[in-house]
């Protein structure tokens, strides 16, 4: 019998890679595609120097049909985790169509060649901003989602649908949806790691280049929310133990599982100070920061309920606020241009 493969989508990215790792780890094969728009194959190299194995890969975008049934073609795929998309909130609400687009579009293509060769089971990345803002914590998967007001998180919710109908239309489909909390740190081993384009957007990520020295100052957007220190309310969850519940899915699948959604979170909500002060204790890096306005469209707080996923998975978090800070500190400190070499000067 030929070997059959996992296809990660977007696998040359920040989750991609750890999830790749972990998969690699518990034995399955991995074919990777990305189109290579936020991401470089450096870090498929690093994944393959962490784990030993090498990892087929494809520069190949969703959009392009006919270059996915290739891959279809080539590989007997099994599985395939689709995590490729973009996921900038600030340029979605300014180019709605790219991220319709690229996202439902790439996504639908996608589902359409997985049909045509009869794979039916599907891992999806979804966002806790499906939910918009909570009318009630922690969040557990029964909250009512679509209220984002963002195009990002409404491709989310519409993917969301889609994979729903797909399902609900033809049962042998099994589909994991899972909707990530805030994602940070890195894989132990300082190797792989988030690299973000430009100025992060992200809370962490931009910690950890202002402690490297990339960026003088935080700006904390907000500090009169109805928190206890003002500032605003994350489930920050290691993406260690996020790429772990991609495996613990990959499980479920196998049961046959018809459609389900899961939280991948921790439970617990920390603040933007909480977690400055945690990135300074860990790592002994000051990080100086001041308060400025709010961010449109944030929200005051949201953590998960993952009390589901840990029942029907098997899975919950075990990695700490500490070793979040820690590992993302030795893959910023160890690769302080990401996977691109320092600029040079002249
Ligand atoms: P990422 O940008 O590092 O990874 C996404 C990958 O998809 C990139 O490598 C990119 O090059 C690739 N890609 C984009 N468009 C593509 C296309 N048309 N065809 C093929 N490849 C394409 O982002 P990430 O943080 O690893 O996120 C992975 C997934 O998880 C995304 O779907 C994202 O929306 C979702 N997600 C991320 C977070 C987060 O905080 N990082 C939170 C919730 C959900
Ligand atoms: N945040 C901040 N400064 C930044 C980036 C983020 O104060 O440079 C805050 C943001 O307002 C929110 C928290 O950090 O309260 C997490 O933001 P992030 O963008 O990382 O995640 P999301 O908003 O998607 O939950």
């Amino acid at each position: 019998m030929s070997t059959e493969y996992v296809l990660v989508t977007g696998g040359a990215g920040y989750i991609g890679t750890h999830a790749v790792v972990e998969l690699l780890q518990a034995g399955y094969n991995v074919v990777v595609v990305d189109n290579l728009v936020n991401a470089s194959m450096e870090s498929i190299g690093r994944v393959e120097e962490i784990t030993g194995k090498k990892v087929p890969s494809h520069q190949v975008d969703l959009l392009d049909k006919e270059a996915v049934k290739k891959i279809f073609q080539q590989y007997k795929i099994s599985l395939v985790m689709h995590f490729a998309g973009l996921k900038a909130v600030g340029e979605s609400v300014q180019l709605p169509l790219l991220y319709y687009h690229t996202n439902v579009g790439g996504t639908v293509n996608l589902l359409e060649v997985m049909k045509e060769f009869s794979v039916k089971n599907i891992i999806f990345s979804s966002s806790a901003t499906v939910y918009g803002a909570p009318q009630y914590l922690p969040v557990d998967e029964k909250h009512p989602t679509g209220s984002c007001t963002n195009a990002y998180g409404k491709t989310k919710f519409f993917i969301e649908e889609i994979i729903r109908d797909v399902c609900a239309a033809d049962k042998e489909w099994n589909a994991v949806i899972l909707r990530y909390f805030n994602p940070v740190g890195a894989h132990k081993s300082g190797k792989i790691g988030e690299n973000p384009q430009g100025v992060p957007n992200n809370l962490m990520p931009f910690v950890a280049q202002v402690a490297v020295g990339r960026r003088e100052c935080l700006t904390v957007f907000g500090s009169d929310y109805d928190t206890p220190d003002g500032t605003g309310v994350r489930d920050y969850i290691h993406i260690v133990d996020l790429a772990q519940g991609h495996v613990a899915a990959m499980k479920k699948i196998q049961e046959k599982c018809g459609c389900v959604v899961y939280n991948l979170g921790t439970g617990v909500g920390y603040s933007v100070l909480d977690m400055v002060k945690a990135f300074q204790k860990a790592t002994g890096k000051e990080i100086p920061y001041k308060i400025a306005p709010r961010r449109e469209g944030d929200i005051a707080t949201v953590y998960a309920d993952p009390k589901t996923a840990e029942q029907e998975l098997g899975w919950k978090t075990t990695r700490s606020l500490e070793e979040m800070c820690e590992d993302l500190w030795r893959w910023q400190s160890n690769n302080p241009h990401g996977y691109a070499p320092a600029p040079s000067s002249s």
